[in-house]
């Protein structure tokens, strides 16, 4: 009999593959390693809440890898060049516009919204990548592999040096739009040979200066923004690679043209063979939806995590609304929803507490192996998260079991889901909400006349020490099963 070729987990993990609209059996390119590349954000504002539902969703993947089995390399990027207003290549650079609109230079734009995503990161219990590239860092070598393609893929233009998408084979079929005329997309540039053309190198017009640029072949000038992750995965991964990541929106677009820059840096043809792309599997999160408009950065106050947190909403709990659904699926933002989600949180937390303090030990028994065993089943099955918040429930809420096995089994579980169970305290979910009035201390000292005067069968002292509360926005929560006794209003 012969031996077997890898220690293939089972079940074997299962991943939605974009360039093939079908769920593909993870096999690695490296046996037991996963090298995975998310596209991360353009640093020339604050991310909003859908951003960050694009890193939750890598960073489930990425601890899914790991409870798989795997050794996991993640690259996050940081664009902070190259980026323009529009994804063809119209407008200006968002970066350069936000240094002219605040007054700052580029790089303290960059590093300031920088700061603020790591952050916004943190809070939601994202693990840091193995590295975080930044473009500004990697543009020799994108010089160099601009230089390796331009003799037989490139042309060039008073505006720079473009890519001639008729020169790789399948090109959109990412996308699944046509080829030539490229679904959407609008002739913006004059000279392109076909509209889905787009910028490899753009040249500092006459006369202008930018405040990021650079001497190359073409002339002074940036880097075209699909440039930087080609060049950035192949740096700190290979290629191919095993897994591509990214919005939904960079099915689209972005992509499809790293693909084909892939395909002609590598010499390779067709994409039937998904290795020529760059990568083995392309995943795409779908969009978190908000009715009320407040996505979009160019309209005032945005959805931005601080801005839930202000409002009394602990990050966690938007980390948990976004395993609820699964992430190929639209999400709709609201704020019934959210707070749905906190309660969620805090009696997973309650349960969590419970054990956090006693030793680990193996789970054995056969209840809880049985669990882990569906868990592991679900997460296998393209990330189900949904079922698996529901089997981690289950777990938490098994009586009459083995106490050290269950903390176990919550942190296996809490592992792969990432909210923390373990290590949060129950007091840290009661966020204050910015426009609170009232400390803390007095709403414990009028609660507690309120109990005296309830015990003294004063119903009415009783009442209005609550319309007090009320008044300054707290309510009493009498009975709640939580035992959280009151709330702040946001
Ligand atoms: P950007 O900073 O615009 O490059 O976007 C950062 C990431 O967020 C990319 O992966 C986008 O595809 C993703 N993204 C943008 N808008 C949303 C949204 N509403 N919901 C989920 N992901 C989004
Ligand atoms: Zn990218």
């Amino acid at each position: 009999m012969g031996a077997r070729m890898t220690d293939a987990p089972h079940p074997p993990l299962k991943l939605f593959n974009s360039l093939t609209r079908s769920l593909e059996i993870f096999e690695p390119v490296h046996p037991g390693e996963a090298r995975v590349y998310s596209c991360g954000p353009t640093v020339y504002n604050f991310q909003h809440i859908g951003n960050m539902r694009a890193y939750v969703f890598a960073d489930t993947l990425g601890r899914a890898l790991t409870f798989k089995g795997y050794v996991l390399r993640h690259i996050i990027n940081i664009t902070d060049v190259g980026h323009l207003t529009s994804d063809s290549d119209a407008g200006d650079d968002k970066m350069e516009k936000a240094a002219a609109s605040q007054g700052k230079t580029a790089w303290d734009i960059a590093a300031f919204y920088t700061a603020e995503f790591k952050r916004d990161l943190s809070w939601l219990n994202v693990r840091d990548p193995a590295k975080w590239t930044v473009a500004t860092d990697y543009v020799p070598q994108m010089i160099d592999f601009a230089k390796s393609i331009a003799d037989r893929h490139c042309y060039e233009l008073d505006s720079g040096l473009y890519f001639d998408v008729s020169t790789v084979a399948d090109y959109g079929r990412l996308a699944r739009a046509v080829t030539d005329d490229g679904e959407g997309r609008i002739e913006e540039v004059e000279g392109k040979r076909h509209a889905a053309d787009f910028a490899i190198w753009r040249k500092t017009p006459v006369g202008e200066t930018r405040q990021m640029e650079w001497d190359s072949p073409w002339g002074r000038g940036a880097p075209g923004w699909h440039l930087e992750c080609s060049v950035m995965g192949e740096a700190e991964l290979g290629m191919p690679f095993d897994i591509h990541t990214g919005g939904i929106d960079h099915r689209e677009i972005h992509h499809p043209n790293e693909i084909a820059q892939n395909q002609a840096y590598r010499g390779c043809g067709s994409l039937d063979c998904a290795d020529h792309s760059g990568a083995r599997i392309w995943m795409h999160n779908n969009f978190l939806i908000d009715r009320g408009g407040k996505m979009s950065k160019s309209t005032g106050e945005f959805l931005r995590l601080q801005l839930l947190v202000d409002r009394g909403y602990h990050p966690l709990a938007y980390r948990l609304m976004c395993l609820q659904a699964h992430y190929r699926s639209e999400l709709e933002f609201s704020w019934e929803g959210l707070g749905a989600a906190l309660t969620r949180l805090k009696r997973l937390l309650m349960a969590a507490a419970a054990v956090r303090d006693v030793d680990a030990a193996e789970p054995a028994d056969r209840r809880l192996t049985d669990l882990l065993a569906k868990f592991n089943a679900a997460i296998s099955e393209d990330l189900n998260t949904a079922v698996a918040l529901t089997l981690l429930e289950e777990a938490a809420g098994m009586k009459k079991i083995d106490q050290e096995q269950k903390r176990a089994t919550l942190a296996a579980m809490d592992a792969v889901l990432g909210l923390d169970l373990l290590t949060t305290q129950r007091a840290d979910l009661r966020v204050r909400p910015k426009a609170a009035t009232i400390a803390e201390g007095e709403i414990d000292a009028i609660l507690t006349r309120r109990k005296e005067a309830r015990a003294a069968k004063d119903f009415a002292a009783s009442d209005a020490l609550r319309e007090e509360l009320a008044a300054a926005g707290v309510e009493v929560m009498d009975g709640d099963p939580l035992g959280w006794d009151w709330r702040l209003d946001n």
